[in-house]
């Protein structure tokens, strides 16, 4: 395979760390994929298998991080859950001069909000089945009765 850059040799293939900067986050080095690399210009290309479930682990590990989440983490998770910016604010109940605040560093993000976003991306939520924007327009209603059974130790929710 020619490389797409300088067209002056064949690329290499390569086994190395790959520090992996188009995820937009400054610290995902990744191990154990082949790096196809030019010679003569310094070209290289990774690849990477399995991207989405890449991805995914990433933002798992991210969710359980200790500290805040940085701008660029906020980004990363955003994405991931597949949401644009306008979809972002809408599910976070902001607005979106307010997420780009967040995703730019300008503006830290509450301690409230980013709860929020963990466990959304903690649960998988898509666009599609996170209806959050639609609690405010809810009216406040009676609960209704609920039964619990238990059945072999556990306990369910009768329907
Ligand atoms: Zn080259």
């Amino acid at each position: 395979m020619m490389c797409e850059l300088c067209e002056k040799t064949e690329l290499i293939e390569v086994k190395e760390r790959y520090l992996y900067l188009e995820s937009g986050l400054p610290n995902v080095t990744l191990e154990g994929i082949i790096l196809r690399k030019c010679p003569e210009c310094g070209n290289v290309m990774p690849m990477i298998p399995s991207l989405s479930k890449l991805h995914l682990a990433i933002a798992r590990n991210l969710v359980k991080k200790d500290g805040r989440l940085t701008a660029q983490e906020i980004v990363f998770l955003r994405k991931c859950l597949g949401w644009s910016g306008v979809d972002f604010a809408h599910n976070m109940h902001s607005t979106s001069s307010q997420v780009s605040k967040w995703e730019s560093g300008k503006v830290e993000m509450s301690t409230q909000a980013e709860l929020l976003l963990r466990e959304m991306v903690a649960r998988g939520k898509k666009i599609e089945d996170y209806h959050s924007h639609e609690v405010s327009k809810r009216k406040r209603i009676k609960s209704p009765p609920l039964l619990f059974l238990l059945e072999q130790s556990e306990w369910k929710a009768a329907a």
